[in-house]
């Protein structure tokens, strides 16, 4: 099989198999072609990946800071030579085309581990005076991470929560999604060229079981997870048995307000790319696009003239710009959706199909006069699937974006920079984009409020999720007892 790896796990520095666990086929989603097949962990396996990653944790968190910085940046360096194969592998196994993946997977992981590697030796303490006695704070690690991931960023998941986490000197055990099992694999074996020590990041496969046993064990001190809402309510609610720290990336159903003064093509080009990049599959797409009525034809114009131009076809091909929909069951999903707009009466302007070759390919797909309370403007589809809806002005778009329990993201388009900046400030969302979309460099932080999450990724914001504070009080006495 093209993409079999070595083994199905890597755990405490090298590949391990277990082939009792039960089969999992990955499948390249532009074929339908079974690539590999991996096992899930068993209890054995899950077991050795616990005892090594805590018995690796102490001496890791025990080094120098800028010793374990060196080390995630020297990974992060192989990742970049080995950016082309790493990015075919990705392609193959999400189905996003090769365009995509050479520039915003192995990368983008890279850019974390290069981020955190830098950062981790400039993580201090602070002393507080109390005018003689005095406190100095101590920023530890927490201990076992345990890191469960999405199926539309494979690699830059895994990179995303390994880079903070092992530079603030914990141990990683990462759960890849069932869908896409393989990149992970590669970046493990990365870290043990790079110098990391055995144990401190391995990759179990598996499905949701395999993730639920990992949160409920008592060596793990954090779980943090990218998935649906629904994961979410459950790994949240496991890690709450144990008063586990959590970070949560889920899912949401962002608004995009494109103002009647907006240059339209960079609005049309900010709906491209929130609602089709990665075929759609893409959290913080902005995936209801609110646009003023005295602009809304000629912004549909210039959508479909633009979403019929994408080239669509095998995602291998550098000039392929759009690929299929990861497996079978999300193209089953996302042709419910379209059935259900259909039905629900939203005004069809492109697309709606799915293309009929092998594999999951599916036509990208805008729908106009969608209002408010339609099943496609309220629930995440996770396809290339874009709602549009009008409005007449600032205050009630306002309240008709923030009228839903998700809050991942927002973004706005407008040449008037102070109404850009007043919309903002009252949008509930953890991330906001003025005349841009979609963009998550590794430097600002990322992440939801509302159903869409806790926590942060990327920035300095992340080292407080993967860290915690030991106070120390310094008496200089005499130690003052009233008996
Ligand atoms: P999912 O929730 O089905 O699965 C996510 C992961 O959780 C998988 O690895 C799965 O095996 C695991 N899992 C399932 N049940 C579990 C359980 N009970 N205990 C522990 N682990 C369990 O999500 P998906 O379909 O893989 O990904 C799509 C979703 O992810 C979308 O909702 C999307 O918005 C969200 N997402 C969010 C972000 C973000 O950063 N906010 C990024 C990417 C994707």
């Amino acid at each position: 099989m093209k993409a079999q790896p070595k083994a199905s796990h890597f755990v405490d520095g090298a590949w391990l198999e277990d082939e009792s666990g039960a089969p999992i086929d990955v499948i390249h989603p532009a074929t339908g072609e079974v690539i590999a097949r991996v096992h899930e962990a068993t209890e054995a396996v899950i077991e050795r990946a616990l005892a090594s990653a805590e018995r690796a944790q102490r001496e890791w968190a025990a080094l120098r800071p800028v010793e374990r910085g060196r080390i995630l940046r020297r990974a992060a360096q192989i990742i970049r030579d080995r950016n082309r194969a790493l990015s075919e592998l990705e392609t193959l196994d999400t189905g996003k085309p090769i365009q995509e993946t050479l520039v915003a997977d192995a990368t983008s992981g890279a850019d974390a581990l290069e981020y955190f590697g830098g950062l981790a030796p400039a993580v201090t303490g602070e002393t507080v005076p109390l005018g003689g006695d005095f406190v100095y704070t101590i920023r530890e690690p927490l201990g076992v991470c345990v890191g469960i991931g999405a199926w539309n960023y494979p690699t830059q998941i895994a990179c995303w929560k390994a880079a903070p986490a092992l530079a603030m000197g914990n141990a990683m055990v990462f759960k890849p999604s069932e869908v896409t099992p393989l990149s992970a694999l590669q970046i493990a074996q990365i870290f043990v060229e790079a110098g990391l020590p055995a144990g401190l990041f391995n990759v179990v496969q598996g499905r949701g079981a395999v993730g639920s046993t990992l949160i409920r064990d008592p060596r793990v001190a954090k779980v943090s997870l990218t998935g649906s809402v629904e994961t979410g309510r459950k790994v949240y609610s496991a890690a709450a048995e144990g008063i586990r720290h959590v970070t949560m990336e889920l899912g949401g159903k962002s608004p995009l307000i494109v103002f009647d003064d907006a240059s339209i093509e960079d609005a049309v080009g900010g709906a491209l790319l929130g609602n089709f990049y990665s075929t759609g599959q893409v959290c913080s797409n902005g995936t209801r696009v609110f646009v003023h009525r005295a602009i809304k034809e000629k912004f549909l114009t210039r959508l479909r003239e633009r979403t019929e131009s994408i080239r669509i076809g095998d995602p291998l091909d550098d000039a392929t710009q759009m690929g299929p929909l990861v497996s079978a069951q999300q193209l089953e999903k996302v042709l419910s959706y379209i059935e259900i707009a259909r039905r629900e009466g939203a005004r069809l302007v492109t697309g709606g199909n799915r293309i009929q070759r092998p594999g999951f390919f599916i036509e990208p797909t805008i729908f106009a006069d969608v209002t408010d309370g339609m099943t496609i403007a309220r629930e995440e589809i996770f396809g290339p699937v874009m709602a549009v809806l009008d409005f007449k002005d600032e205050d009630e778009v306002i309240a008709r974006a923030n009228a839903t329990q998700f809050g991942l993201a927002a973004g706005v388009f407008t040449r008037d920079l102070a109404r850009a900046h007043r919309v903002v400030a009252r949008l509930r969302a953890g991330t906001c984009w003025i005349n841009a979309y979609n963009l998550t460099p590794v430097e600002a932080p990322f992440g939801g409020v509302g159903l869409s999450g806790v926590g942060r990724e990327n920035s300095r914001a992340a080292i407080d999720h993967y860290s915690q504070i030991k106070s120390v009080y310094v008496g200089l006495g005499p130690v003052e007892a009233p008996y």
